[in-house]
C-alpha cells in the first residue's frame, strides 16, 4: 500500500495540460534568430524545421536543396 496523498485522475491531467502548455510555450518562441544566415526573427517570421529555426528565404533554400537532392537521386539522364 503506497502512503500519503493520492492524485485524482483529474488533478493528474491537469497537471499534465500544465506541464504541456509550458513546454509549447518554449517551442514557439516569440522570437528567433535564423540558424542559417543570423537574422532576428519575429513571431510569424520563422519557420522551425528539424529543429532549426529559419527564415524564409532560408527555408526556401533548404527545400531547393532538398529537392535537387531528391532530383539528382530520381531523374534519370533524361
Ligand atoms: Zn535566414
Amino acid at each position: 500500500m503506497t502512503q500519503g496523498v493520492e492524485e485524482t485522475p483529474r488533478e493528474r491531467t491537469k497537471r499534465w495540460q500544465d506541464i504541456a502548455a509550458k513546454k509549447a510555450d518554449e517551442l514557439q518562441p516569440k522570437e528567433a534568430i535564423c540558424s542559417s544566415c543570423g537574422k532576428e526573427l519575429k513571431e510569424g517570421e520563422f519557420i522551425a524545421v528539424q529543429g532549426k529555426i529559419l527564415c524564409a528565404e532560408c527555408y526556401a533554400n533548404e527545400l531547393e536543396a532538398s529537392m535537387d537532392m531528391g532530383a539528382a537521386d530520381g531523374a534519370g539522364a533524361g
